[in-house]
């Protein structure tokens, strides 16, 4: 910085012509007069980037700072070893062996560290053995933007299909949890991300009218990147449609619960995650809508420790509960019957 100035200073001419007349006298003066505002002009300019610089880098420290407290826990993908029998836990880095992760509920023996789980496994976990009833399966996105970035979202649609085995990102059904039974609807991060479209939308309105319809508690699973971009503003609609669906649900009684999962964020964050009459989080879950690096970057601030994370949100009052994956039926089954009870009383009183 000091070099670029002494150059831009460097100009000045040190042998001054001795002046003979008046008139030579005033224009010396006055380029003298010159020269001193040229000077303080880049002085200043000087001064200017020199506080850019700084400020530039003070908020790539507090991006960088805040990217290093997330960094454990941010990237959910599993990294697979070759062989596919072991994985590296993201968070703190031990090697697991692939079974015992599987036995242990996909919970890191060594760190806790609670792994995404896919829709299929979540709803083994969660439901008593073989009473899970899918419903509206076969529901498939409509490509109606004719949206296409490097494929059309209708090839990219069909070849997801055809490498998940799932037909959208939203298990719908009914089973029963302890012997309870329950609407489910459980979003599948495998499948684009558990990204909300119109399907998506449409099953969490039809699980809340079935729901009403039996007069059963639904249980809501999240992990999910948030709107699905390729449906562009229809994919926003579902924000309200689907918190229309639980206010009516509401209304008519019933009774719902939210477990949000790492990650949840974007538009499922912002809708019907966050408008059950009970919301629950996994451990260590990232729940926010905008990633934290943006926040950072566009406040120019440090953020919190342990911004986004469901330990962090519970003290905002965020969230209910954090419930370790182990603890989550038991957990699930209490709260149904407290509904129960709260809504019988309710009734009678
Ligand atoms: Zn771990």
């Amino acid at each position: 910085m000091s070099d670029e100035r002494s150059e831009t200073e460097a100009p000045r001419p040190t042998e001054q012509p001795i002046a003979t007349s008046d008139e030579e006298r005033g224009k010396r003066s006055v380029s003298k007069e010159d020269k001193k505002a040229e000077k303080l002009k880049a002085k200043a300019e000087a001064e200017a980037a020199k506080a850019a610089a700084k400020a530039e880098a003070e908020a790539a420290k507090a991006a960088k700072a805040a990217d290093d407290d997330d960094k454990p826990r941010l990237r959910w993908k599993k990294k697979e070893l070759p062989g596919g029998l072991w994985l590296k836990c993201e968070a703190c880095g031990e090697t697991i062996y692939k079974k015992t992760l599987l036995k242990g509920d996909l919970v890191c023996p060594s760190c806790t560290f609670h792994f995404t789980v896919p829709g299929t496994e979540r709803i083994q976990m969660v439901l008593d053995e073989g009473t899970y009833h899918e419903l509206a399966a076969d529901l498939e996105a409509l490509d109606r933007l004719n949206f296409t970035d490097s494929v059309s979202y209708a090839e990219k649609s069909r070849r997801t299909i055809e490498r998940v085995g799932l037909k959208e990102a939203l298990h719908l059904g009914t089973g029963e949890i302890e012997g309870r039974p329950v609407v489910i609807c459980v979003l599948d991060f495998k499948f684009m991300g558990g990204s909300m479209g119109e399907v998506v939308g449409e099953k969490i309105a039809l699980g809340c009218e079935l729901a009403a319809e039996r007069n059963l508690p639904l249980v809501i699973f999240t992990s999910s990147g948030g709107a699905r971009m390729h449906e562009g503003m229809l994919s926003l609609m579902q924000m309200a449609k689907t918190c229309a669906a639980l206010d009516e649900l509401n209304r008519k009684g019933g009774f719902s619960i939210c477990i949000m999962t790492n990650p949840t964020t974007g538009g499922v964050t912002a809708s019907f995650a966050s408008v059950c009459d009970v919301t629950l989080a996994e451990p260590g879950a990232l729940i926010g809508f905008a990633g934290p690096r943006v926040i950072a970057t566009t406040l120019k601030q440090e953020l919190p420790k342990g911004f986004q994370r469901a330990e962090f949100l519970l003290t905002k009052g965020q969230i209910d509960a954090i419930v370790p994956r182990k603890d989550l039926r038991h957990t699930l089954a209490r709260l149904i019957d407290f509904s129960e009870r709260a809504w019988s009383e309710g009734e009678s009183a």
